[in-house]
């Protein structure tokens, strides 16, 4: 019988799981991820944590618990850092020293370090040292990593499409996603930046992407921006962001309000989290100065209440919708006084606005 290794759904598994999950897979191991974020597991996670824990922390021990009895590993990397001298939120760091003083009768725990921070490291050193605990074959190891990058590849370009917009859970991500995604079928597009573990955890964000989609609006995320150009947004910073996840949000922030055809940002924030207070001023700041783009701002903690949310959302996409029609309708009447100018100027009609075509 093949060993089992328990992946909580939570934090970066709405990153890296089809990564982890074909790494493992190749080994021989078999995979088994927590059940879906009901009350009853946030409220075990709740009990089992600090108070000044962010929500995902809590809730990814609420995961962990879910799994405790399952498996014969729980799977809980020590993440320091994703990139070159770049660094993550230190709760990574902490978590399996938070899970393993918290909960007890917590089985074995492979939490490897990865930390990607030197110029000189490398991910496969951290795989490396994850697969020597299942096999002694170090090709078996090797070949597990090279499709493990295949599987995060795809997932990215999944990503990328827009497939997983809070709809699809990674597990279910079909290998060759469309890169250009589902239809747009409303009639105004919003882009919604925050983790993805809030954003694309059902119950957590009380299904925000799907109301929204529901309410006529088309739904952009950071993850739909590649990296690089998020990256390249983000460099407007006049000083770097320390953490990678909030530096792809902000840059996606940025390229999302400059968009002509994006018509409203909502920014989703964790109770608690720090690098998202940063991330929120900074937008917060950027929305005032530069944008006339309507900006929500939603806070997500244990006690945040769904009525609550779906009336600030409804309010939103009424706002968002009043300033684009303004906006249309200040482009129909400079579009029309131009017309006017050239048949003024000329002596006939300026066919080349369009507005004389179209009678
Ligand atoms: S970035 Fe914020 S929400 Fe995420 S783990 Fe760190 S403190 Fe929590």
């Amino acid at each position: 019988m093949s060993l089992k290794v328990g992946i909580p759904r939570a934090l970066l598994y709405y990153y890296y799981f089809p990564q982890w999950a074909a790494f493992f897979n190749h080994l021989g191991v078999q995979v088994v991820v927590s059940r879906e974020t009901t009350r009853g597991l946030l409220e075990k996670g709740l009990r089992s944590t600090v108070d000044e824990a962010c929500l995902p922390v809590k809730l990814a021990v609420g995961h962990v618990l879910d799994l405790r009895d399952r498996v014969d590993y729980i799977f809980l990397p020590r993440l320091v850092s994703m990139a070159r001298r770049e660094y993550i939120c230190p709760k990574f760091l902490g978590f399996p020293d938070m899970v393993r003083n918290t909960i007890d009768g917590i089985g074995p725990l492979i939490d490897c370090n990865l930390d990607l921070y030197r110029k000189n490291s490398s991910q496969y050193d951290f795989f490396y040292a994850v697969g020597k605990m299942f096999t002694r074959n170090p090709v078996k190891i090797r070949r597990a990593y090279h499709a493990s990058l295949e599987a995060l590849r795809r997932h990215c370009l999944a990503m990328e499409s827009g497939a997983l917009a809070g709809e699809t859970a990674p597990e279910t991500t079909p290998a060759h996603q469309n890169r250009t995604g589902e239809a747009r079928a409303g009639d105004v597009n919003v882009a919604v930046i925050g983790h993805p573990y809030n954003l694309y955890d059902r119950f957590i964000s009380m299904n925000l992407i799907k109301r929204l989609k529901e309410n006529g609006a088309n739904v952009l995320t950071a993850e739909q921006l590649p990296e690089q150009m998020a990256r390249r947004e983000a460099q407007r910073l006049p000083k770097k962001l320390f953490w990678t996840l909030n530096q792809r949000m902000i840059g996606a922030a940025y390229h999302y309000f400059e968009r002509p055809d994006v018509h409203g940002v909502i920014h989703v924030a964790s109770f608690g989290c720090g690098p998202d207070s940063m991330t929120g001023e900074l937008i917060e700041r950027y929305a005032r100065k530069w944008s006339r783009k309507p900006l929500l701002i939603l806070t997500l903690d244990e006690h945040t209440g769904e009525a609550g949310m779906v009336t600030r959302l409804e309010a939103f996409l009424d706002m968002v919708r009043w300033r684009r029609n303004l906006a249309d309708a200040a482009a129909a009447t400079t579009t029309k006084i131009i017309a006017k100018k050239a048949e003024e100027t000329t002596g006939a009609p300026d066919t080349s606005t369009g507005v004389f075509a179209a009678k």
